[in-house]
């Protein structure tokens, strides 16, 4: 079964990329002594909700009954005045090109980042970005159906990884900072489609009381309807801004547009490539004239479970 429908995850595969085997993939070496030593030292530091804006106005009623999920004391509230259509755009892959990451740090905002949980100085990263205003996610690396050509990098998500493993990964990954609302996949288009390990994930998302964005890496995502079932709140990825086979970044930028004008939100992926980057800052610089409110992903979560009571 081959997979020409799936949107592929236009990942610049990161420095740690093991080469393709011919053999059935299995799981890279766990990188134990690297990347899962480093206890985030500068976590103490004054870091915490710097310049995070106050809790989300009108969008508090989005719970009834039941108290809110810890993720939602960690979202960033939309600006005010911000109304429909409503534009979150998420920078996946965050924090393993530096430079380009710190340059979307500096963007106007509200942005969505989601930083790669192996990443480096994630404590200093992440909070740099909310220091700057920006909703930050924790992007969890799984397997692809073409992990010959992708690899996830360390510590991603394999369905041939035993059950120990698998939670001993997935801690691993969810303990690499604090302070994101929610995750989602990077790459993961074999793996969000199998329901058992996804169970086995949406328990500990929802342990840890943050939400599940799909990034609909793949066709077959069961992620968002087990997340449901888990109780998690979920919501799923519009479009890719930048997907190597896209027609390129304005054509994306027009449908991402047309999606939040009939909608009145919608959720868009781009990466921290230059060109992404450039495009993204012109189009930012036009938004509000042309209508469009800026907002944090968790703006527009809450906004369409509003809609789906
Ligand atoms: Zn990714």
């Amino acid at each position: 079964m081959t997979a020409p429908a799936m949107a592929p995850e236009p990942e610049p595969v990161p420095a740690e990329k093991v080469e393709a085997k011919s053999e059935p993939p299995s799981p890279p070496p766990l990188e134990a002594a690297k990347p899962a030593a480093p206890v985030e030292p500068v976590q103490a530091a004054p870091v915490q909700l710097a310049a995070a804006p106050v809790a989300p106005p009108s969008l508090e009623a989005a719970t009834s009954g039941k108290s809110a999920p810890a993720w939602r004391a960690r979202a960033v509230a939309p600006p005010a005045g911000a109304k429909p259509p409503f534009v979150a755009i998420i920078i996946d892959d965050a924090g393993l090109d530096r430079k380009n990451t710190a340059r979307a740090i500096k963007m106007a905002g509200p942005l969505t980042i989601s930083f790669m949980s192996y990443a480096h100085e994630l404590a200093e990263q992440s909070a740099a970005a909310r220091a700057a205003g920006h909703e930050v996610m924790l992007h969890l690396p799984m397997e692809p159906l073409d992990a010959k050509r992708n690899n996830p990098g360390p510590n991603a998500l394999w369905l041939n990884l035993d059950e120990a493993e698998l939670k001993r990964r997935l801690q691993w990954n969810l303990d690499r900072f604090d302070s994101y609302v929610g995750i989602n996949n990077h790459m993961g288009s074999r793996f969000t489609a199998d329901a058992p390990r996804m169970t086995l994930v949406m328990e500990e998302v929802s342990r840890r009381q943050i939400f599940w964005l799909d990034s609909l890496s793949g066709p077959k995502s069961v992620g968002s309807a087990i997340a449901r079932k888990a109780g998690v709140d979920t919501a799923e990825r519009d479009l890719f801004l930048d997907d190597e086979r896209s027609p390129g970044i304005q054509h994306e930028l027009a449908a991402m547009e047309r999606i939040a004008r009939a909608r009145g939100d919608v959720i868009a992926i781009g990466h921290p490539h230059t060109s992404t980057l450039d495009a993204l800052e012109k189009w930012i610089a036009g938004a509000k004239e042309k209508g469009f409110s800026l907002v944090p992903v968790s703006t527009v979560l809450l906004r369409r479970q509003q809609q789906e009571r």
